[in-house]
């Protein structure tokens, strides 16, 4: 019989394995929210990024089904015939609530970062990158074929010298998280959008984790920090905070014509059900009529990381609702995940290559249904660790 060609898995898994880096799916049962049933086992949840409680919450589901009159599936790429009216109401919306000329929605998040950073450089081009940018920004940037350059996480000064040194790129982007996924911490948006200016490049920022949570309208990191008018292509997405699924770019009415003629996620991938424009649109209205949600959830965040530090954890520069609690290698992440599943608190160990190495964390992501009792039961148990692990 042949050798299957495909052997050498088996070897490279085994591997993994051994560095404690082997990953499993956990298979939940029922809706998302602050309590999940994660194999067969009830789990206060502290691992999801339904940061303000959206996506079990019955007003989407309502808008959802009532959609379902447009059909279920999209059936051919928006270019084709697949784009809905909802896919267009729901652009309209975001373009509103964003304050800008227009908005476009792509499947995924992922596929929107894809194809933005492709469609806006290629070869001859120069993009950079902070180090800690998220893999769709990575890959994006890869497949665009243009010049990559990584300054360190946050490092304006280091993007300032790599900006000063290359000349003779036909056109340069920049392109940053603007509250990082790992570290929950902000990107300096005033410095990367002075730089963008004084260089002549474009800045892309990825607000993926700052929707609906951070500014006063919720609109972002970029609002937070009084930017947003200074950034010409931001990105965000429907799975997070808004409870859905799908990316969105907004900003001038130029680019969004541009991405539909160049996004290749876009033109050459099925839009999606048109259900979800509909769910997405009744979670911009709850983030538009409910402020409260994120302002009390960025309470709970500052409470939890002051009680966590005061226990003695190394929580990095976190100032958001992403809290990581370093803890070094990766088997002891597993482990002190382990325990506290037992506890009855689900918060997922992070592991390279998602942290550089001998960083692995327990990343707690609050979400605005955490009631006291949870939080107290969270901070309880890191507080019993903290007597024999520090
Ligand atoms: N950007 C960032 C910073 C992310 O963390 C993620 C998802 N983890 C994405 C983009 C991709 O978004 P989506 O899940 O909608 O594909």
């Amino acid at each position: 019989m042949a050798k299957d060609p495909l052997a050498w898995i088996d070897a490279e898994l085994a591997e993994l394995e051994q560095a404690g880096l082997r990953r499993r799916r956990r298979v939940r049962q029922g809706p998302q929210g602050p309590v999940v049933v994660l194999d067969g086992r009830e789990l206060v949840n502290f691992g999801s990024n339904d940061y303000l409680g959206l996506a079990g919450d019955e007003r989407l589901k309502a808008a959802g089904a009532a959609a379902l009159q447009e059909g279920w599936g999209a059936g051919a790429s928006p270019l084709i015939c697949g784009y809905n009216r909802l896919h267009q109401q729901l652009e309209t919306r975001l373009a509103d609530f964003e304050g800008t000329e227009a908005a476009l929605v792509f499947g995924s998040g992922f596929a929107a970062n894809m194809g933005t950073i492709a469609a806006l450089v290629g070869p001859g081009d120069g993009v950079y990158l902070d180090a800690k940018n998220h893999a769709s920004l990575w890959d994006g940037a890869r497949l665009s074929r243009a010049d990559v350059r990584v300054y360190d996480h946050g490092d304006y000064r280091q993007l300032e010298r790599l900006l000063d040194r290359a000349g003779g790129y036909r056109r340069r982007l920049i392109v940053t998280d603007s509250l990082f996924s790992m570290d929950g911490d902000l990107a300096p948006l005033a410095e990367l959008v002075e730089l963008a200016h004084r260089y002549d490049a474009m800045l892309l920022v990825d607000e993926a984790h700052a929707t609906g949570v951070f500014g006063t309208l919720g609109r972002g990191v970029a609002e937070h920090l009084g930017v947003e008018k200074e950034i010409p292509v931001r990105i965000g997405t429907l799975s997070k905070a808004l409870g859905s699924v799908g990316g969105f770019v907004v900003g001038s009415r130029r680019l969004i014509d541009w991405l539909v003629q160049r996004a290749r996620p876009y033109l050459f991938s099925t839009a999606p059900p048109p259900a979800m424009a509909a769910a997405a649109m009744a979670a911009l209205q709850i983030v538009q009529q409910e402020p409260l949600r994120r302002r009390r959830l960025l309470e709970s965040a500052e409470y939890v990381r002051a009680e966590l530090r005061r226990q003695g954890w190394t929580l990095g520069p976190s100032v958001s609702q992403i809290i990581p609690v370093v803890v070094g290698r990766a088997e002891l992440a597993l482990a002190v995940s382990a325990w506290l599943a037992e506890r009855g608190l689900f918060v997922p160990p992070i592991r390279p290559p998602a942290v550089p190495e001998g960083q692995a964390c327990l990343r707690i992501s609050l979400c605005a249904g955490h009631r006291p009792s949870m939080i107290d039961a969270l901070l309880s148990a890191f507080g019993q660790l903290a007597k024999t692990f520090l």
